[in-house]
This record gives C-alpha cells, structure tokens and sequence, in this order.
C-alpha cells in the first residue's frame, strides 16, 4: 500500500488515503516520488476551475514529478532500476498530426500526469516510460522537481514561441515561479530582460536572476517601457500574469510586429483586443501551453551545466501538503514550492 494525498472534494483539503500500489503496464515503469512541487495549477483544480472531463473526482494531483525507478513493464528496455529522474507532464499519443509535427504538448489525444491520470501527490505512480527523463545524479531532485513545468513552460515561451534572440529587448510580466526561470533563460539567449511585478521582493528575485531592469507593475508600465527603448517598445512580452488588467499594459510595451506570449490564464476572464491597433502594428498574440520532451531534455542538459538555476523557495515534507497549499494561495512567493518526500528521521 502508498500514501495518497486525494482531492475529494472541491474546496477541501487533500485526504491522506492509503492506495494500492500501481502495477505498471508492458510500455509503463512504476516510479516512487522523491519530490514533488505544487502549482497554482493545482489551486485551481481543488478550487474546482478545470471540471471533467479533466479532473474527475477522487483524484490525485501533482505535475512537477523528480522520481526513482522501482519497476518495469515488460517491454521496457534503456531505463534501469533506481535511475532518478523527471516525468513529462504530457502522455501523448505519438501519430496525430501535432505530435507528428513536433507538437506533442497540443496533441489531440493528450492526457497530463496529475490532470487526466493520477500525478504526483501520492508515494508512487505509474507513467508511461517515454515520460521519464532521466537527470544526473549530482543534481538536487528537489530542484529539478520543478524543470518540467515551472522551467519548461517557460522555455517554451522563450525559445519557441518569441524565438529570443540576442540584442533583443524583452519584458517579462510577472517573476514568479515561472517567470524567474524567463528571465534567466532570456538571458541566455542574449536579451536586455526587463522585468515587471507588484512585489518588491519578486523585482528583488528577478535582479538576483540576472534581469537587466526591474519595474514595478501597475498602469505606468507601458509608458516607462517606451521611454527605456526609445519609443520604439520591446520585442516581446513574456506575460505570465494573464489578467486583463496585466494584457492591456503588456501590449502597450510592445513593438511593432512584436510578440505577446500568453503563459498565465484567468478561466472566464477574457481580455478586449483593438483590431485597429493589431492591423496598424501587426502584433502577435501567441498562446503557450507547456514544452516538449526535447525541451525538458535540454533544460537537464542546462541544469547539468549549471546554465540554469531552478528557483525554489521552500520545501515542505509530502504529509504537509495542504499547509503547503495554503502558502502559495498566500502568493506571497519568489520561487516554487516544493514537497520532499524522503523521510528524515
Ligand atoms: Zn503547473
Ligand atoms: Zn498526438
């Protein structure tokens, strides 16, 4: 038997259960959570904000997954017993013409470890053995806890998406959890990042992180960004926020033919466009969902290099997840939030 922490009720706490282990499918490994981190994602699915036929009721949680081998099916083969390493979030279906063009984070047919199959808040899962990446073993596993979600949406946003490039200006929206790990992959690729939230301690992070500039955000954004390029606006916005009040200010930072990114969503809330100002600046509003399995390979390639550097504020044994929960609904946070699962004793 293993230790669950389970939604069973929208609104309540996580029940500790006990559960029958997983057995693992002929193409499935059986892996035993080391760390665990906790999302605003994962607010919002106990909030009860992603109904069925995503989430459906008693459900375990949990996307940001470090983890053990412990068994394999039958036909697994390049994966040993005891590797350490991270699970991609995304099981797809590998043949539809997304996953066929290198898309597989909007695949038709996608089920997400910790959506639509149990994730991470329980001792032990079973996953696909295509999701499992494996990590060097010098690396922290509560860091890398947070590469495929927190590290990987954001290096989607950044690379693929906006496609930085060096000498470009780029503004990112919010230095969160995810955010801060935009800045630093920004600069990687060469940008002046400048950075906008409303927390000093969250600007404070983000120049910690190498950002160039730190505003703070609010209805001047717009104006200040224009005076530090020259009138001429940023290349692309890294809007990790996703509130209206945030879009309006995002856009009014943007250069002509500029990118707007979309990380952060509000459900329900949509946000007016003026098609007049879209036609005379060509801008382009781009959604972002996720990263690919590449992607989050290369982000443990930067890891490995020490290119990266996984932001996480605090670490909470598994039994405290609620009280871990109640932290971030606080959103008083500069980095994530992770759960240690070994014991200390
Ligand atoms: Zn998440
Ligand atoms: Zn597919």
């Amino acid at each position: 038997m293993m230790k669950a922490m389970v939604l069973e009720e929208y609104q309540r706490p996580l029940r500790e259960l006990q559960k029958e282990i997983p057995e693992p499918g002929e193409n499935e490994i059986l892996v035993e959570v080391v760390a665990c981190g906790v999302c605003q994602t994962d607010l919002k699915i106990i909030r009860g904000e992603i109904p069925p036929p995503i989430i459906n009721l008693p459900h375990i949680a949990g996307h940001e997954i470090a983890a053990k081998v412990v068994a394999l099916g039958k036909k697994v083969a390049n994966i040993r017993i005891g590797e350490v390493g991270v699970v991609y979030i995304y099981a797809s279906c590998r043949r539809c013409p997304f996953c066929l063009g290198g898309m597989e984070n909007i695949c038709r047919h996608v089920r997400r470890i910790g959506f639509e199959i149990p994730g991470g808040f329980a001792e032990y899962l079973k996953i696909p053995a295509y999701n499992f990446c494996s990590f060097d073993n010098k690396l922290s596993p509560i860091d890398m806890a947070i590469a495929p979600d927190a590290i990987g949406t954001a290096y989607h946003a950044v690379m693929q998406l906006a496609e930085v490039q060096a000498g470009q200006d780029v503004l990112i929206v919010g230095a969160g959890g995810l955010g801060l790990h935009g800045v630093q992959i920004a600069k990687l690729c060469g940008a002046r990042v400048i950075v906008s939230d409303r927390h000093p301690q969250a600007l404070a992070a983000a120049r910690e992180m190498g950002a160039d500039l730190a505003l703070e955000a609010g209805s001047g954004l717009g104006k200040a960004i224009q005076e530090i390029t020259g009138g001429l606006g940023v290349d692309a916005v890294l809007e990790f926020v996703g509130r209206k009040e945030s879009i309006g200010e995002s856009l009014n930072s943007l250069k002509r033919g500029g990118r707007l990114i979309l990380i952060g969503y509000a459900p329900g809330q949509p946000f007016p466009v003026d098609s007049m100002a879209m036609h005379y600046n060509e801008w382009q509003i781009i959604g972002a969902r996720s990263c690919t399995k590449n992607e989050l390979i290369q982000i443990i390639q930067l890891a490995e290099e020490n290119k990266i550097r996984p932001c996480v504020s605090q670490i909470f044994p598994f039994e405290e997840i609620n009280t871990a929960l109640a932290v971030l609904q606080e959103g008083n946070m500069t980095g994530r939030i992770v759960l240690d699962y070994r014991k200390h004793n």
